[in-house]
């Protein structure tokens, strides 16, 4: 063994050596929909606005009083109640890392149905925390109340996750059965609403009747995956004390100035958010008319379908330059299931060619 292989065995976590990197597919001259992008870029005149503003930002300093005007800007953008706090994430994965971060300590457990998004089990893991999965019902995905109430009384988790929509599986879940679940819950309960742009509902308005749940909700799947910015609202004790692990600076000047941009020009992105929702409708239906393929009902930005045939569709879109997500290898409830993205119109169709012609 070399000898930076022995110092790495001695210093670097045994459980870290044996994880795997998160994967970025390469994608590189291909049809980009397995990652829920807004395929829509800014129209010209708003770039070049973007660039202005964004040349005069003070780049020297560390980041600074703009990022009160940018909380008060999401707190408005989002309807968030009074007595509530804010508090930014490079991403709302950073605010996931942060709430394990502040909620590590003998005993505690996150929980969360699965299939779900996979950085609640990462985030726990890194910090040595058991992950508590509890599988969702068969094919309507919804929550098992029984099965979630069961784990929740045995585990006494210190977090529960709800993504809503949840990823992958893109549907929400029943509403009076989140409610059990928080009046279960003796911890935290976070409410994700990562695709709160193309959701017919919202937690918001439910928000201030729990003091121990806080909604997260990133700019990412609205138009902004390259900017880095998520939020998370709750009452403002609760957010005092999660802020408190948060990396000073970790919201940089250039990531504040575009959310800012984004927000003014917000009827922008929801005329996209609008397209993306009839894109989506529009993809169902021709997902529907194809032999031996199930669409999924979705109030995301994104299309879970079981196919005949899972890896070879995969490829085969592949090899006509088409990158969905291939969603084997996961729980047994999405064998045979693409996830895929729902992008422009010129996209969708040679995604829905793509896939017709590798089924
Ligand atoms: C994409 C996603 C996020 C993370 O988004 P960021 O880009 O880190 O803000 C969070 N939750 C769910 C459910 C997601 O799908």
């Amino acid at each position: 063994m070399s000898q930076l292989q022995q110092r790495i065995e001695q210093v670097i976590r045994a459980d870290v050596r044996q994880m795997h990197a998160y994967v970025v597919q390469p994608s590189a001259g291909m049809v980009k929909l397995d990652a829920m992008e807004n395929p829509f870029r800014l129209p010209p005149e708003l770039q070049r606005a973007l660039g202005e503003r964004l040349g005069a930002v003070a780049i020297n300093r560390y980041p600074g009083e703009r990022l009160d005007v940018l909380r008060e800007a999401l707190a408005r953008h989002a309807g968030m109640p009074d007595g509530h706090a804010l508090v930014l994430g490079n991403g709302s994965d950073e605010l996931i890392s942060m709430l394990a971060m502040a909620c590590r300590q003998p005993g505690a457990t996150v929980l969360a149905p699965v299939p779900g998004f996979v950085m609640y089990e990462m985030s726990a893991q890194l910090q040595g925390m058991p992950f508590v999965g509890v599988p969702l019902r068969p094919d309507t995905f919804e929550l098992d109340e029984r099965a979630m109430l069961a784990a929740i009384e045995q585990h006494r988790p210190a977090l529960v996750y709800i993504a809503y929509p949840n990823n992958p599986t893109g549907n929400l879940f029943d509403d009076a059965v989140i409610e059990r679940i928080v009046q279960a819950a003796p911890g935290l309960v976070v409410i994700d609403e990562a695709y709160q742009p193309f959701s017919s509902r919202s937690y918001i308005d439910r928000l201030a009747r729990h003091e121990h749940v806080l909604l997260m909700r990133t700019l990412s799947k609205f138009g902004l995956a390259g900017v880095r910015l998520g939020y998370m609202m709750g009452r403002r004790e609760l957010i005092e004390e999660i802020d408190k692990v948060r990396p000073p600076y970790n919201v940089s000047v250039l990531n504040c100035e575009a959310a800012l941009f984004a927000l003014e020009h917000d009827d922008e992105f929801a005329r996209q958010a609008r397209i993306l929702r009839d894109e989506r409708q529009r993809l169902i239906e021709a997902l529907q008319a194809l032999p031996g393929v199930r669409p999924y009902p979705s109030e995301a930005n994104m299309v879970l379908v079981k196919v005949p045939d899972a890896r070879r569709t995969y490829e085969g879109m592949k090899a006509r330059k088409v990158l969905v997500k291939h969603m084997g290898g996961g729980s047994p409830l999405l064998a045979n299931c693409l996830r895929l993205t729902v992008g422009s119109p010129e996209e969708n169709d040679l995604m829905i060619a793509a896939l017709r012609d590798s089924l």
